[in-house]
């Protein structure tokens, strides 16, 4: 069996009204889709779906923790997820042409013929969407970065380094040396 299908909602058998679901994803479920820069995710997704005559409210709670790498000095970085996606999705004659024509991300659009929801990819992109972008260490209650003190160290060394080579005047004696040959 498809190991997606694990996240579809045969909601077509459910009775109008609030149904709640909830997923436990790891990185298992994220490979199966792209490689990711994340790793050790133990995420919990509690969906909530309301369901309507001809369309569908869906409330998506991310939660649980991941690890992703400090962009500064290389440190793991254990990430808390937290976050709340809204979704609305319409029971249409036409779902391809209407998605198309939707400029609203939070509606989609799908056939009335339809009996089941494929969460996998809201599922995949909605805990993605939780993570920060920026990724950093952070700061101690002193305010001193909790990055890597020996790789910053190293970087300020490179930093140096590189100043000093780009430097005009070196550049200047170089010329000289030229010269002189
Ligand atoms: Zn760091």
């Amino acid at each position: 069996m498809d190991y997606r299908r694990n996240f579809d909602i045969a909601f077509v058998g459910l009775k109008p009204g609030v149904h709640e679901f909830n997923y436990e994803l790891n990185d298992e479920f994220f490979l199966s889709f792209h490689e990711v820069d994340f790793r050790n995710t133990a995420a919990k997704v509690k969906v909530m779906l309301d369901k309507h005559h001809n369309f569908m409210q869906l409330k998506f709670e991310v939660g649980g923790t991941t690890e992703v790498t400090c962009d500064r000095c290389g440190n793991d970085l254990p990430i808390e997820l937290w976050d709340e996606f809204n979704l609305i999705v319409k029971l249409v004659e036409e779902p391809e042409k209407m998605n198309e024509e939707e400029e609203d991300p939070d509606i989609f659009y799908i056939s009335k013929g339809e009996s089941h929801l494929h969460l996998a990819p809201w599922l995949y992109e909605f805990v993605i969407l939780s993570i920060p972008m920026q990724r950093m260490c952070g700061e101690d209650e002193k305010g001193k970065s909790k990055c890597n003190p020996e790789v910053l160290a190293k970087l300020n060394n490179f930093k140096a380094a590189d100043e000093q080579q780009t430097n005009p005047i070196w550049k200047g004696l170089d010329q000289f040396k030229d010269l002189n040959d």
